[in-house]
């Protein structure tokens, strides 16, 4: 295979392949050379080629799912508490790993340092807290006549296609494979062609913590060939879709097409409200993480900045003023704050947005007015006010540090302007009148809403879209309901047996 691996990227992938230029799909607990096209990769930081791989393809796909489907029937055997066990373990390799993970994760994907750690610490909570359902999460008796018992079984899907994007590839892997794996199922796992290094990490440190080889299988390669070859594979009995609202709705089509269930986690367009009488300077600081952080390419940022006149000017200035503080600079130093645009289409759809909405009669506050900069795909925080909730800026998803600040009057055209919008998937208020926040937060269309506070999220709660961000749940309790389906088992306890054909010969 023609493969080059720049010497920083060899460095950080040591620990996990000693032999480097085998990076390819994962099958059945080794490492597999793809038979597609090669896939090039650029360094965020730089604009120069990082790496290149083999997209894994129709046959390595096949041979996957079948490794997949062998692993999971012995896995799903197994008691909750020993499924629990080996969650636990893998937990612990990721904590052993932990620096390691965050410097893959920050190299290869462009994030900061100081967030690739703090995600790493969340993916290892997460197989700790799934660990700990693996024998908690079951069926039920169910109170029926006394002629019979009823009871439920919690049994696992199967094996689960899990389709995830590139903007937060380590967090989306342990998101989405802790639960399914606590609950008995197997995993193909395509992550977005541009960042599948951590998640192979993941999947070959899960294997050495105890788990079959092959149960999760890491499919590295482009959507349209190795997803498209994934989704057609008989084993897949669920689909859990991270990523865009035009690649959501192609993957519902193929998957309708053989009933197969889906969970679709899509984009967002959050509002963000904040009133005169909130503590402005919190809320200033709130409003910079909820669209700086990550360099806006989160799914939850706070990418709609709504603004109460009185405070319009005030406001938008205090959040200008800390945007140019930032930091902006390499991924891998300590200090950063704001890294690069994780890759180059997404750098030129930012700067093209931004001269959109100024063309439309936005103006700039601070940041970047559009142009193309030297090395590197780096975007300055951005604000631009005097938006209308008309303009491109306002209604379609930017995924770049860009806030668009839009004035409003009152809380009812607050909550007007917020569910303006396409998209649910979460939001915020800024006030200290208690009464109105809770108003507002029943009032908003999103699957996340948050009170004088922005991103604050735990394993442990729900997190979902409404409208087109998308259905289904992932995390706390609910995602167990998605990698789980029940059957309802009857026992016939009366003396004399049922005369007929049944109590409800209506079915
Ligand atoms: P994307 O839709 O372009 O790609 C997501 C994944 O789908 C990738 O793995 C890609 O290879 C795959 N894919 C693309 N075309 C495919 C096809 N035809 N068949 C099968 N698979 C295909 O999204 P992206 O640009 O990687 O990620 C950014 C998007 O993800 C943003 O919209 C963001 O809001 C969203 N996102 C949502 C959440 C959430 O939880 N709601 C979390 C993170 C990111």
């Amino acid at each position: 295979m023609t493969s080059f691996i720049e010497t920083r990227l060899r460095d950080a992938l040591a620990p996990f392949w000693p032999d480097c230029a085998a990076i390819g799909s994962h099958v059945a607990g080794r490492i597999a050379l793809g038979a597609g096209e090669l896939i090039t990769i650029d360094d965020p930081a730089t604009g120069a080629p990082l790496y290149a791989y083999r997209d894994a393809g129709e046959a390595v796909v096949a041979e996957a799912a079948a490794a997949t489907s062998a692993a999971q029937a012995g896995w799903s055997r197994l008691t909750g508490a020993a499924r629990g066990r080996v969650v636990q373990a893998i937990a612990r390799a990721i904590q052993g790993k932990a620096e390691e993970l965050a410097r893959l994760e920050s190299l290869s994907a462009g994030k900061p340092i100081r967030d690739t750690r703090v995600e790493v610490a969340k993916v290892a909570e997460m197989f700790e807290y799934y660990a700990g359902w693996a024998d908690k999460f079951h069926g039920d008796v169910i109170p029926v006549p006394s002629s019979h018992l009823n009871y439920t079984r919690r049994e696992a899907v199967g094996v689960v296609l899990q389709i995830t994007p590139w903007n937060a590839p380590i967090f989306t892997c342990g998101w989405q494979v802790a639960p399914a794996i606590a609950m008995g199922n197997g995993v193909l796992l395509k992550p977005s062609e541009l960042t599948p290094l951590t998640s192979m990490a993941v999947a070959l440190l899960a294997e050495q913590a105890g788990l079959p080889a092959g149960l999760v299988n890491v499919l590295a390669g482009y959507g349209h060939t190795t997803g498209q070859a994934a989704l057609g594979q008989p084993a897949v009995k669920k689909v859990v879709f991270v990523g865009s609202v035009p690649t959501g709705r192609l993957i519902a089509e193929a998957a309708a097409k053989r009933l197969l269930p889906c969970v679709l986690e899509l984009g967002g367009k959050s509002a963000n409200i904040v009133f005169a009488d909130a503590d402005l300077a919190r809320a200033a600081i709130g409003a910079q993480s909820a669209i700086f952080a990550g360099a806006g390419q989160s799914c939850v940022a706070g990418s709609r900045l709504l603004v109460e006149r009185s405070v319009y000017d005030r406001f938008v200035k205090m959040v200008a003023d800390g945007a140019a503080k930032l930091k902006v600079g390499a991924p891998g130093a300590a200090d950063t704050e704001v890294g690069p645009i994780n890759n180059a289409r997404q750098y030129v759809r930012v700067l093209t947005m931004v001269k959109q909405g100024l063309a439309e009669g936005a103006t700039l506050a601070t940041g970047s007015d559009g142009s193309m900069g030297k090395g590197g795909f780096f975007v300055a925080p951005t604000v631009l006010r005097d938006v209308s909730n008309s303009m491109a800026v306002a209604r379609d998803e930017i995924f770049g540090p860009v806030a668009a600040a839009i004035p409003f009057d009152s809380e009812g055209e607050a909550i007007a302007l917020a569910n303006d919008s396409e998209f649910g998937l979460a939001g915020a208020v800024w006030t200290s009148d208690v009464a109105r926040a809770h108003r507002v937060a029943a009032q908003v269309r999103a699957g996340t809403f948050w009170i004088n506070s922005y991103k604050t999220i735990s394993v442990a709660s729900p997190f979902g879209g409404f409208g087109m961000s998308g259905y289904g749940r992932s995390s706390g309790v609910e995602t167990l309901f998605e990698y789980t389906q029940v059957k309802s088992v009857w026992v016939e306890t009366a003396a004399e047996p049922a005369v007929g054909f049944g109590y409800a010969p209506g079915i």
